[in-house]
């Protein structure tokens, strides 16, 4: 009875320590498995099933049949943050708070003769996605959060009218 203990924490241990490299071995080979076209280095016990997609009964070891698979990779690119998304990151949150420091009042209230502490960089032509106008300096403004909702709200009516 003393010795069992020991015993097996020897064995788990042990275990554990071949646990972890089988683990990462069929890692790898799970991954050989999901992109080999010929589904031959597959793990047996992944017995094939139909693919998950509605209506698609092709059987695959996967997910989803090859097809499917392919169709599901196209939409996720699709869905992938464009260009301009990808513009609204760490780089322009930085950018954005450097040009609102230099420019620390609302333009819009400024013109209407208020003074209001700008909250955003708005860029004066929608850049739909043009990176180039995107990161022109020329095409920015400090908005405050009033006036930017405003000018969206209208935007999204049509050819922005402001400035
Ligand atoms: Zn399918
Ligand atoms: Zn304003």
């Amino acid at each position: 009875m003393q010795g069992l203990p020991t015993q097996g924490g020897g064995i788990g241990s042990h275990r554990a320590a071949r646990k972890e490299s089988a683990g990462r071995r069929s890692h790898v080979r799970a991954c050989q498995g999901d992109r080999s076209p010929q589904g031959v280095l597959v793990m047996p016990f992944a017995a094939p099933h139909p693919c998950t997609h509605p209506g698609c009964s092709t059987l695959t070891e996967g997910r989803r049949c090859r097809e499917h698979r392919r169709e599901e990779w196209r939409q996720q690119a699709r869905n992938r943050p464009n260009p301009a998304a990808a513009g609204y990151g760490h780089e322009w949150r930085k950018a954005s708070r450097r040009f609102l420091r230099e420019n620390p009042l609302c333009v819009l209230c400024l013109k209407a003769g208020k003074i209001r502490a700008s909250e955003v960089t708005d860029h004066i032509i929608p850049h739909k996605g043009d990176m180039a106008l995107f990161w022109d300096r020329t095409n920015w403004q400090a908005l405050c959060w009033r006036c930017h909702s405003r000018k969206t709200a209208f935007n999204d009516g049509g050819p922005s009218q402001l400035s």
